[in-house]
């Protein structure tokens, strides 16, 4: 059947970038394809809705926050919803669209569930059928094979009308055995050219295969993969040219002036008053309080709002890339960026075809943008490991680059690259004669992003300054990793933290740091509605392990303060869940904690020890919830608010449903029935949530 040209309108909301990335993708293969493609983000396709001109339109969406738009996407989402809106206004249109989320937070998807809810609800039709991608264990799990059947599911479309395929799942290419008495599992080493036959018992054979693909590495690939045809990503169009000129002025304040996504203030300086380290040397984690000083600025905050560190890369790591590249001699000298003339020349007025990304400056030395606009670290997505493979002149390290990239190698690629969080300078270090040029790189790296952290002070206790606490995130050379490092912006303060301490402890010998040379490029997060209620009578069920008790710090805070200036201040009981893994290396905060139930601010203070096991305790937060159902839901229905804080992976969904069990208990419910008794707990916002992975 010859394919019939058509315009396809490609919409995405992006947070971080990972949306838009795979809109690109698409488009990318949609043209190749000879569709005529728009790509416009869901905020910009306001303009031209109801979309007249286009039959198909594909979403690409992420979630963020608690199931909310990006933020690219606020005004489509208050479009979409508008009132003024008939029942037939999409009617026209046949809709295909892929949710990206991350299950490790309870509204997995929100959004774009939502979205697709709206659409349907505008008359919009599905042409093929809505994926549903999670990051926590790897989006091209879903992403690529719906890409791939999604052109099939158009084709099919446009030649009959009205029928909506299945989406097809990623076909596994199986082990050839020749001889079905003795099979032969072949291992073969790409690049050392070793193949290695070993005739095996077939009871074996699933034991065996289990061990053969863990012998692959992200050097190394194993049969069948080793041996298949590839089906890989089309090479990304290359339309970034850089030119230096040592002549050209550059001046990094310009750029780094600039707003933030999701601020609500502008970028300022904030100095470091203290940097502190709050574990026992033998804890499992380091966690440091930093202490910031808005001088002479003051910025206007509530217990329990976030600030976003606008982080660099370390110097260490960029010289180290720079150096691989052979790009370390032009590390400082200005360059100039644009789009390659071919891809530039344009008939007026039209949307041009490519653009410079816009993270990136147009005027730019590369040891800057590297330090301070892209995400070096980010896990290579396939479009770049495929550049990568292009760019490499040993056919064993192309072959096997062009294996991780492909539709076969989506589990070595997911296993060997995405779980350890391998980054382009692990690729470039396993693959020497990989030699790519930087505008292929630039092309491709993300913007560096600001890292959220609660604030853990009240701005009652000193207006001009807040503090905010940490766990330093480590990562050991295992894995696939070719250097150890630690997080870029926890692994940053840490670097300052050391310096700090070098300098103080020749003075005081502490471990409670300041220094005036430090200071962090910040600005206010908007708020996720996560703030003390308006009525200091309301009871709070406060739960926050780890550095999950940060806000909580400031919403105590801010009551020993409240009630300083007005003693007789009417308060409802505060209840704390708060867990450590030992007493004596990780119990943060001991003694403000105990000081501010001593004097009654904390009603409870429930604290609970994982590695201890003496006396037998509960283990987690969780777990102590458990201890005390009734008490807890008599609270809940005297209208108390649950905050939860902390990490997304595991405790935030045991804690909900620590929760759901307690209603099933104390109310003699089933469990649909206590599930929808949280749910509406987070509709009237009285269960609110600041979890992050
Ligand atoms: P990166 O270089 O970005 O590395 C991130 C990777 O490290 C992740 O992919 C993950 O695999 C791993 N990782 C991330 N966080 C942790 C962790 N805590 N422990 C172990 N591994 C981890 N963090 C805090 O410590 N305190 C806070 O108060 C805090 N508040 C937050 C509030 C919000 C709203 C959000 C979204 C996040 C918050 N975080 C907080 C997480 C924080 O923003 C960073 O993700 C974290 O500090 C890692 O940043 P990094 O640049 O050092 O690590």
């Amino acid at each position: 059947m010859t394919l019939q040209r058509c315009n396809l309108l490609l919409i995405y909301g992006s947070q971080t970038g990972q949306a838009k990335s795979i809109a690109e993708d698409i488009k990318a293969k949609a043209e190749s394809q000879n569709y005529d493609v728009e790509m416009l983000s869901m905020d910009e396709s306001v303009e031209k809705m109801p979309w007249k001109d286009f039959r198909f339109v594909i979403f690409i969406t992420s979630s963020t926050g608690d199931g909310d738009p990006p933020e690219n996407a606020c005004i489509f989402w208050r479009k979409i919803r508008s009132k003024d809106l008939n029942e037939d206004y999409l009617k026209h249109l046949e809709y295909a669209l892929l949710g990206l989320g991350d299950t490790n937070y309870t509204t997995f998807l929100g959004y774009p569930k939502s979205v697709e809810k709206q659409l349907q609800k505008l008359g919009a039709k599905q042409f093929y059928k809505s994926a549903w991608a999670d990051d926590a264990v790897g989006l091209e799990i879903v992403v690529d094979p719906w890409i791939e059947n999604l052109w099939p599911a158009l084709e099919n479309q446009l030649a009959h009308p009205h029928t909506l395929p299945d989406l097809v799942s990623v076909v596994k290419v199986q082990t050839e055995s020749p001889n079905t008495n003795i099979p032969e599992v072949k291992i073969i080493s790409k690049v050392d050219d070793q193949p290695l036959a070993m005739p095996v018992q077939k009871e074996v054979e699933e034991e065996l295969e289990k061990c053969v693909v863990a012998l692959a590495s992200l050097k190394v690939s194993v049969s069948p993969l080793s041996e298949c045809d590839l089906k890989v990503p089309l090479l990304p169009v290359s339309y970034l040219e850089l030119k230096f000129n040592a002549e050209l002025m550059f001046f990094p304040e310009d750029v780094l002036r600039k707003p933030m996504p999701s601020s609500r203030s502008a970028v300022f300086q904030a100095r470091i008053k203290s940097l502190k380290k709050l574990t026992g040397e033998k804890a499992l984690k380091t966690t440091l309080q930093a202490t910031l000083e808005f001088c002479p600025a003051e910025i206007e905050y509530q217990p329990g709002d976030s600030i976003g560190v606008c982080c660099a890369n370390s110097a260490e790591e960029v010289d180290s890339l720079l150096r691989r590249l052979n790009m370390i001699e032009q590390a400082d000298t200005p360059f100039k960026l644009r789009i390659k003339e071919e891809f530039a020349a344009l008939k007026s007025g039209a949307k041009p075809k490519y653009e410079v990304p816009s993270h990136l400056p147009t005027l730019a030395t590369l040891r800057f943008v590297l330090t301070r606009c892209c995400e070096i670290r980010s896990v290579p997505r396939k479009s770049l490991v495929r550049i990568l493979a292009e760019y490499s002149s040993n056919e064993l390290e192309k072959r096997r680059l062009m294996e991780l990239c492909s539709l076969q190698g989506s589990d070595d690629y997911t296993r060997l690259v995405r779980q350890p969080e391998l980054n382009v300078l692990d690729f470039l270090n396993t693959f020497p004669s990989c030699n790519p040029p930087i505008e292929r790189l630039l092309e491709q790296l993300p913007r560096l992003l600001a890292r959220p952290y609660s604030l853990s002070s009240s701005p009652l206790q000193d207006s001009k300054s807040a503090s905010f606490v940490f766990n330093v995130v480590e990562f050991p050379i295992q894995d696939g990793r070719t250097y150890e490092r630690k997080g870029v912006a926890t692994g940053e303060l840490y670097r300052m933290f050391d310096k700090m301490k070098n300098t103080d402890s020749a003075e005081s010998g502490a471990s409670n740091s300041s220094c005036r040379e430090y200071s962090l490029s910040i600005f206010l997060r908007s708020s996720n509605g996560f703030c003390l209620p308006k009525s200091s009578e309301t009871p709070l069920i406060l739960i926050g392990p780890g550095t999950g008790v940060a806000p909580f710090l400031g919403f105590l805070a801010h009551r020993e303060e409240l009630l300083k200036s007005n003693p007789n201040l009417p308060c409802g009981p505060v209840w704390l869940f708060y867990g450590c893994r030992t007493r004596d290396q990780d119990y943060l905060f001991k003694n403000e904690l105990e000081r501010w139930h001593s004097i009654g601010i904390l009603t409870r203070l429930l604290v609970t020890f994982s590695r201890e096991a003496n006396p037998p305790q509960p283990k987690y937060v969780q777990d102590l919830i458990r201890q005390y159902t009734t008490p807890l839901v008599k609270l809940i229905e005297k209208g108390a608010c649950i905050y939860v804080c902390g990490d997304a992976k595991n405790m935030a969904k045991d804690v909900m449903q620590a929760l759901i069990s307690a209603f099933q208990t104390a109310r003699q419910m089933e469990e649909e029935e206590a599930k929808k008794a949280v749910i509406q707990l987070q509709i009237e916002k009285r269960y609110l949530q600041d979890i992050w992975t």
